[in-house]
């Protein structure tokens, strides 16, 4: 491809049916991907289309006209897969945000499209892979096929399980739908062509950045996800009072920035590995990590030209933009197996990638009970010795990590907070592993007469509000790091009262372990308390014998509740564990409201979900 060419962008560049015909493709799978699950999962699917004469691409439909869905047909034995995340309350990813749109607004008639689709999504969420189980529905109700079966993946349990189960029956249906034989041929092509660079190292070389090389230095706003914002830490104090866990109160300093936020707003920030870890890798594949490289897509037709930017050291690759503390996958097993020289252990690697019942429950055990990452894959595992490289193309991208502000705009235009549990955990294998995030940024320590610490961040936009009206009675319920935004609803409601405006009943739900303990922002709570800003129930699960939480005080002041929400049209908010806190205010809710509102079990559900189409009822959850 000529350099040229690929600047100028016209419509057909758009073109996926173009991009298939004129490669020779029948298959493409479009993912709707926020952290790179759905993507990486794609791009598995495309690659593994050779084994049954069906070569695949991958596609972001934030970059195809999807319209033309309605001509793939003219490919014969063509074949489009959908891998769609659903995110947060219920939402499609960014990118698959406008295909999500088209399909409920648009009547296209897709008649002669065959399709399948998986989902990406998480139980402990409440709207568990909506999006998926939407798209798959619609693409029939617009006439297309189906050839296979929805499959759903549960990021709370075993996705990779999930994945692998569906896909193993996916592909003998496309085979009888389509008539085809597999080839039986296990193709293990790599991706990416490798260039090292060991005498004359170019000129540009990335060492971290997102994108723009040196963007790091020289900063130009807008920042955002590619572009981040290098802001100084310029406090990061321990929230906790006593006890063996740690919770952090960090401000970044934005001034200058132009960055904007509302309370409510989520905090990204990039983080990077361990170095311990990073010189793992090195020594165990006996790697100089200053080797710069770079990994060339040998897909000419892809729109990624490389897995992340290069050319770079493998010492940057390993600390900026890898993911080398996650469970690895199946496949990326599979190919670290071709390079175990001992026997059992290549056994044991390939066991683990495949789908028989005893490679799955290998993988189970060994991979993700035990939670092993590469790093300790590669220590308890001695002979293998993959390439470095091969093992840049298979880890995924290290991600960002998001924090709820738990400041007002109001009261801090220039600074932003965050409230961050330390992550640290034992596992079964008696090692300790580190969050990556967290355990860095309590590294980030501001000291007098030295330069503050910094960290790439960005800010992300939300859709947990404050009422428009001060007015507005609200009911808050965060305990542990689920009060970070409240903190930030606190001060703006104050902010409010402060300028003389009527400002509504404001009633916060707090829980923590123990009062002496982590009750985190007790003095500023208090104040609000005293001065009648706020009203506070605390519960303190481990103070007496019986647990106490924050459902058993909403039980107990359910008069008040239905005041506010039944009576005075207030806003509820629920903020932090959505493994089971949510959903255990959830159900409390629905009990409130059907004792005090006066209805059945379904009129109660119906006034939950009006309540969350008008906005009155938000969560803020994560697990
Ligand atoms: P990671 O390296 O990502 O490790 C975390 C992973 O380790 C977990 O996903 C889990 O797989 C594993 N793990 C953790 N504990 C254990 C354990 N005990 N046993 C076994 N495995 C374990 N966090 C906050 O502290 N405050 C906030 O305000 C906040 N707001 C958030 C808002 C949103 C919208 C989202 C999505 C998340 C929020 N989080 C918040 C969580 C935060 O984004 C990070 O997930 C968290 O800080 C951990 O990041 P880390 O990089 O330190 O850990
Ligand atoms: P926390 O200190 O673990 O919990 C706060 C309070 O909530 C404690 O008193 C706890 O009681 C109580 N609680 C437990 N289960 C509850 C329930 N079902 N309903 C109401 N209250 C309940 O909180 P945190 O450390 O801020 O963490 C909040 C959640 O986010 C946790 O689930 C944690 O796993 C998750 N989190 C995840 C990550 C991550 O790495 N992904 C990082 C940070 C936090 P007891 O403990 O006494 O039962």
């Amino acid at each position: 491809i000529q350099p040229t060419a690929m600047t100028i962008q016209s419509s057909s560049d758009n073109s996926f049916i173009k991009k298939l015909k004129t490669s020779g493709r029948s298959l493409v799978v479009f993912y709707g991907s926020q952290t790179g699950t759905g993507e990486e999962f794609a791009g598995r699917l495309a690659k593994e289309g050779m084994r049954y004469r069906l070569k695949g691409m991958v596609a972001d439909p934030e970059e195809c006209e999807m319209e033309e869905l309605v001509n793939l047909k003219q490919i014969p034995n063509s074949l489009a897969v959908f891998c769609l995340a659903t995110y947060g309350e219920g939402d499609p990813t960014d990118n698959a945000m406008e295909f999500y749109e088209w399909l409920q607004s648009g009547d296209a008639d897709l008649t002669g499209l065959n399709y399948a689709v998986f989902g990406l999504g998480n139980k402990t969420y409440e709207h568990y892979n909506e999006v998926a189980i939407y798209a798959d529905k619609r693409l029939e109700e617009l006439g297309a096929t189906r050839v296979y079966d929805l499959g759903l993946g549960d990021d709370d349990a075993n996705i990779e399980d999930d994945f692998i189960t569906w896909k193993d029956k996916f592909w003998p249906a496309v085979c009888e739908h389509f008539g085809i034989e597999s080839t039986g041929e296990d193709v293990s092509v790599r991706q990416y062509r490798l260039q090292e660079f060991k005498e004359e190292i170019p000129e540009r070389v990335y060492s971290g950045e997102m994108a723009r090389l040196h963007s790091l230095i020289n900063q130009r706003p807008p920042y955002d996800a590619k572009n981040p914002f290098l802001a100084k830490i310029i406090v990061n104090r321990e929230l906790h009072k006593s006890g063996d866990r740690s919770c952090m109160h960090i401000e970044f300093d934005i001034e200058g920035s132009k960055m904007r936020y509302d309370s409510g707003d989520h905090l990204a920030v990039y983080p990077v590995n361990d170095t311990e870890l990073v010189e793992k890798i090195g020594k165990f594949t006996g790697t100089n990590l200053d080797t710069v490289f770079t990994l060339i897509n040998t897909d000419e037709e892809s729109s990624k030209k490389h897995p992340f930017p290069c050319p770079c050291s493998y010492r940057t690759a390993l600390t900026h933009y890898l993911d080398i503390t996650m469970n690895p996958r199946t496949h990326v097993l599979k190919e670290l197996s071709e390079y175990a020289s001992d026997p059992a252990e290549k056994e044991r690697l390939r066991l683990m990638s495949s789908t028989s019942p005893e490679g799955k429950s290998l993988y189970q055990q060994w991979i993700i009970s035990d939670n092993r990452n590469i790093v300790q894959i590669l220590e308890d595992l001695p002979s293998c010795k993959p390439a470095l490289d091969h093992l840049c193309e298979l880890l995924p991208r290290l991600q960002p990590r998001y924090y709820s502000i738990s400041s007002s705009p109001k009261l801090y235009p220039n600074t932003v907070h965050i409230t961050a549990v330390l992550v640290q955990y034992q596992t079964p294998t008696n090692r300790i592993n580190k969050g990556v995030t967290t355990t860095w940024l309590a590294t980030k320590q501001p000291s007098a007469g030295s330069e503050l610490p910094t960290v790439p961040i960005f800010i992300r936009k939300s859709q947990f509000r404050l009422p428009t009206k001060p007015q507005t009675p609200i009911i808050m319920i965060g305990p542990g790091t689920g009060f970070a935004p409240f903190r930030g609803f606190i001060q703006d409601r104050n902010f409010a009262k402060e300028e003389g405006k009527g400002v509504g009943e404001t009633i916060l739900y707090f829980g923590c372990r123990k009062r002496s303990e982590d009750f985190i922002y007790e003095e500023e709570l208090s104040e609000y308390d005293r001065k009648g800003v706020i009203r506070m129930h605390c519960a303190f699960s481990r103070d007496q014998q019986e647990k106490v939480y924050v459902t058993h005080l909403l039980q107990r002041n359910a008069e008040e509740l239905w005041q506010v929400i039944g009576e005075n049209n207030g806003h509820l908010y629920i903020c932090g564990d959505a493994r089971s806190m949510a959903s255990d205010v959830r159900n409390i809710l629905l009990n409130i409201i059907q004792t005090k509102g006066e209805m059945t079990e379904q009129q109660a559900q119906a006034y939950l979900k009006k309540m969350e189409t008008q906005k009155r009822l938000s969560a803020d959850v994560w697990s």
